[in-house]
């Protein structure tokens, strides 16, 4: 049998031609979730419940400043600079038994959710990281 075939798709970074199509799917389907995520009607909620009228002075077309659920902060809202937590995490979705757990754990309920600014978010996620 010949298997020059089969090894002349592997390259040693992406594997099997295979290998890489599974990751390609999950890495698909992990952004659509995340559109859907960022519309999620709990995730809404949570951040608004964590906002109060802005009462700066610095921006006058400023409508809104949300607070830090850590650090008790009050920042603007700025992508990535303000976050949407999940307390308990989702998760990660790399293989098919994973949608079992990371879907339900990622449209969760309000009550598992959090706002936090970005420096407190990064050090929940790295001491969750490091379990
Ligand atoms: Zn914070």
């Amino acid at each position: 049998m010949c298997l020059g075939g089969r090894y002349s798709l592997m390259s040693k970074r992406r594997g099997t031609i295979e290998e890489q199509a599974q990751r390609d799917k999950f890495t698909a389907l992990r952004s659509f979730l995340r559109r859907c995520w960022a519309k999620y009607p709990e995730r809404m909620a949570a951040r608004q419940a964590a906002r109060r009228p802005y009462k700066g002075t610095a921006n006058k077309r400023q409508k809104w400043e949300y607070q830090c659920a850590i650090c008790l902060n009050w920042y603007i809202w700025k992508r990535l600079e303000m976050v949407v937590d999940h307390i308990v995490p989702a998760g990660t979705f790399l293989c098919d038994d994973d949608y079992r757990t990371f879907i339900p754990n990622l449209f969760c309920d309000r009550k598992n959710l959090q706002v936090l600014c970005k420096v407190c978010h990064n050090n929940k996620t790295k001491l969750e990281r490091d379990k």
